[in-house]
């Protein structure tokens, strides 16, 4: 099935193709990837329901737009640069990839990819495009909706808990948001304990090293956050981020910072992320 309601305008495909050169080069920037890496050329075919966004063949990259019907620009956006990070860094461009990988190193080295991937490209959009933790768990919601896992599969529960917890803790350090973040700590849950020692294990994943930890989270901590996972459509928008933000201050034992908190107040209006251009401040 495919459908012209789903295609991006001309505008947002020129954006959209703007916004991957730009990850690409704040990348480079990082040391995420070597200097003069060359860009791919983007193509958007016309989309389809079929299950997928991203499609690699040499130096073609093809996004699937189908899902832009159901969800904002920005959050089209936030999982193509996702995408993008599977591609550009971790080189694991296609499904069967993320399979091949899968099989070869099992399922949590995956779920690990899939937060770090989150997490830059939040980092992304904190640094460069000056977008909030507020604004970044708003955007999570709609994320949440289009991909909603009523059956809670529990690797992707853990994988989304794992990536709230490590873009909370980069805000929580450094809450402005255009603060450059130097720490990368990353979090990959396993929530199995959760209901005999009311304790999430972690591994954790630092600049320096990687180490085990354990989380002290209450049942009706996680039920809640459980809750975002699945139904973040019932959720109002105020509500869901006030739940992600109260759920990492407890689990990470860190204050939600004022800035941060501050922000919560005004989400009722707010508007999703302005469509910032390349490098706007
Ligand atoms: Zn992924």
């Amino acid at each position: 099935m495919t459908g012209s309601s789903h295609e991006l305008s001309l505008k947002k495909k020129r954006e959209l193709d703007r916004s991957i050169k730009s990850f690409k080069t704040w990348l480079c920037k990082i040391k995420k990837l070597p200097q003069g890496t060359s860009d791919s050329i983007v193509i958007f075919p016309r989309p389809t329901s079929a299950d997928w966004i991203m499609k690699v063949d040499g130096s073609e990259v093809r996004f699937n737009s189908y899902i832009t019907s159901r969800c904002s620009f920005d959050c089209f956006r936030l999982v193509v640069l996702h995408e993008c990070f599977h591609l550009f860094v971790q080189h694991l461009p296609n499904k069967e990839d993320a399979k091949m990988f899968r099989d070869d190193f099992g399922p949590g080295f995956m779920q690990l990819f899939d937060v770090e991937a989150d997490y830059y490209t939040a980092m992304f959009f904190k640094e460069v495009e000056h977008v909030s933790l507020v604004e970044m768990f708003d955007l999570y919601r709609e994320v949440g909706k289009i991909f909603a896992d009523p059956t809670i599969r529990q690797p992707k529960l853990a994988r989304f808990i794992g990536s709230i917890l490590s873009i909370a803790n980069a805000y929580f350090k450094n809450p402005r948001a255009k603060q450059t973040t130097k720490e990368n700590e990353l979090y990959l849950p396993n929530v199995s304990n959760i209901l005999t020692e009311e304790t999430i294990h972690v591994f954790l994943l630092t600049k320096n090293h990687f180490a085990y930890g354990k989380i002290k989270i209450g049942i009706h901590d996680f039920v809640r956050i459980r809750e975002c996972y699945t139904a973040s459509d019932v959720i109002g928008r105020r509500e869901y981020v006030e739940e992600l933000l109260a759920f990492a201050s407890k689990a990470l034992q860190m204050e939600i910072p004022q800035l941060i908190h501050r922000g919560v107040y005004a989400l009722p209006s707010v508007t999703p992320i302005r469509s910032r251009s390349v490098g706007q401040s």
